[in-house]
């Protein structure tokens, strides 16, 4: 059956025909059935170069050889086991060991349930209800981070979901990322009732907006002065520029963090932790509430560990070089008359067309979406794969090898030429 056969099928099971909507893209997606290495094969056994790379986790690209033994080993032991594991210490032993803000930790099953609990142990170690969150920040899509949020909600036009109750967006209030001055704003008018302030280090779900200099210490430093508490979500940034958290990069430490995908190595994951005496607040030693039958599944864990490994012996830095030669390889070919921005973080990128450089949210909206799609269709035409919207962040992994990433950034480069003139 082709991607359309599919889709016809897949509509009458799930709204839009698919289970997150940042899959669908008009008039239907392309049905994959296989990844290996940079590559991903649909239904037709078309292959693409993968830049979306199931949106984070596959650092090492897909299927890795280590990570598909240790998962083959782990489920002839067990699918899940609904009890405590050797498994979970030894992958929680390697993250606290990278990160050492995550003096304890929980694990979870998504970066939603993450960042969820994180806001509610916050909230529960302080007293307070207020949350600080960034405009266009995406933190999943639980009530209390659906506000001015980020990624599908900004393609599909809706930047607060409806369903969510007037009571809870009043305990959201919204901050401008990389501008200093509308933070202290919100603290002066809510000061002692702000809980935490939670943001992505690096704007993810935005494109990618890399903070100016010191926003991220001021972030640390008004937080600490109020009594409030920082949170870093770093679900993307986790392990992604080297074997540890951009906030060790930053040189910022918050009190919680949270994390998911790469951790993962390719299977459902989150993780939220941080301080001694707030992660002790959590049940069954605290007050606040928190579970989940899959959490810390015995496969998973298997599958993070594996990754983890793999990757504490990888060298990141051929990795930045390889990112960085794709990104000059596109902007030294890019059409003379194009408008366009290539705002990169190591390995994440994004094609902004139609803006200079956004260093804000507000830029970044400002970007032509419809142009960017009509280059996503002619891309997938010519085997390349990126995130289905212009504000989703493409991966480059280590199984990306340099000539793949040269032959995309001309392929990238000639259809633009092409969709300038649509
Ligand atoms: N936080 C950030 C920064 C994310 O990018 C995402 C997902 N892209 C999430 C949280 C939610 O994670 P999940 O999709 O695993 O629920």
């Amino acid at each position: 059956m082709n991607s359309k056969e599919l889709f016809s099928q897949s509509s009458r099971l799930f709204p839009g025909g698919v289970n997150s909507p940042v899959r669908y893209y008009d008039p239907y997606p392309v049905f994959m059935k296989k990844g290996e290495g940079s590559r991903i094969y649909d239904v037709d056994d078309k292959s693409y170069t993968d830049f979306c790379l199931a949106f984070g986790p596959l650092i090492l690209g897909h299927s890795h050889s280590e990570v598909i033994k240790a998962v083959r080993s782990a489920v002839e032991n067990a699918t899940s086991l609904g009890a405590p594991t050797e498994n979970e210490i030894k992958l929680g032993n390697i993250i606290q060991t990278a990160v050492p803000s995550v003096e304890k930790m929980r694990f979870t099953n998504s970066g939603t349930e993450a960042t969820m609990h994180a806001l509610r142990l916050a909230r529960g170690f302080t007293g307070r209800n207020i949350i600080l969150k960034m405009e266009g920040g995406f933190h999943g899509s639980h009530d209390y981070a659906l506000i001015k949020s980020g990624s599908g909600t900004l393609t599909f036009g809706v930047p607060s979901s409806r369903g969510i109750p007037e009571e809870v967006s009043r305990t959201v209030v919204v901050g401008q990322y990389n501008n200093p001055q509308s933070i202290e704003e919100i603290f002066k008018k809510y000061g002692k009732d702000i809980a935490a302030v939670i943001t992505e280090p690096i704007m993810g779900n935005a494109g990618v907006i890399k903070p100016e200099k010191d926003f991220l210490g001021f972030l640390r430093d008004i937080t600490s002065r109020n009594d409030s508490l920082l949170i870093f979500d770093e679900v993307i940034t986790g392990f992604r520029f080297g074997f540890r958290c951009f906030q060790d990069i930053a040189g910022v430490k918050p009190d919680l963090t949270t994390m998911g995908k790469i951790i993962g190595g390719g299977f459902p994951i989150g993780l939220f932790g941080g301080r001694d005496d707030i992660m002790d607040k959590i049940s069954p030693v605290g007050p606040v509430y928190e579970s989940g039958t899959f959490s810390g599944n015995y496969v998973t864990m298997a599958a993070g560990i594996a990754a983890l490994n793999q990757l504490r012996k990888m060298d990141y830095s051929s990795l930045e070089a390889k990112s960085s030669f794709f990104e000059n390889t596109l902007a030294e070919n890019m059409p003379e008359k194009e408008k366009f921005a290539v705002s990169r973080f190591g390995s994440m990128f994004q094609i902004f067309l139609g803006i200079d450089h956004p260093v804000s949210y507000e830029e970044v909206i400002k970007a032509d979406s419809g142009k960017f799609m009509r280059m996503f269709h002619k891309l997938l035409e010519r085997g390349v794969y990126l995130a289905p919207g212009q504000f989703e962040t493409n991966f480059i992994s280590f199984a990306h090898s340099k000539e793949e990433l040269e032959t995309s950034a001309l392929k990238i480069s000639e259809t633009l030429k092409e969709t300038g003139k649509a």
